[in-house]
């Protein structure tokens, strides 16, 4: 699962086990992936951002924008 971060709620699309787990955060609706290797791909800017756990960045450092609570049109 992907914790909660600048006040993202990622909650899970389909069934688990079910690749690609596609997340939204149900606050927003910023799309992001678990992918098979461990990291995770949030769906913002251009062409997204890719968090590997192994790089040991956190959360709140990546540049995903904080969560504004609307839902995009
Ligand atoms: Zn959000």
């Amino acid at each position: 699962m992907i914790p909660d971060f600048k006040g993202h709620h990622f909650v899970e699309e389909f069934k688990p086990g079910e690749p690609p787990a596609w997340h939204h955060c149900e606050r927003c609706g910023v799309k992001a992936m678990l992918r098979p290797d461990g990291s995770t791909f949030f769906n913002v800017g251009q062409r997204g951002i890719f968090h590997k756990p192994e790089d040991r960045i956190p959360l709140n450092a990546l540049p995903v924008p904080p969560c504004n609570v609307v839902r995009p049109a």
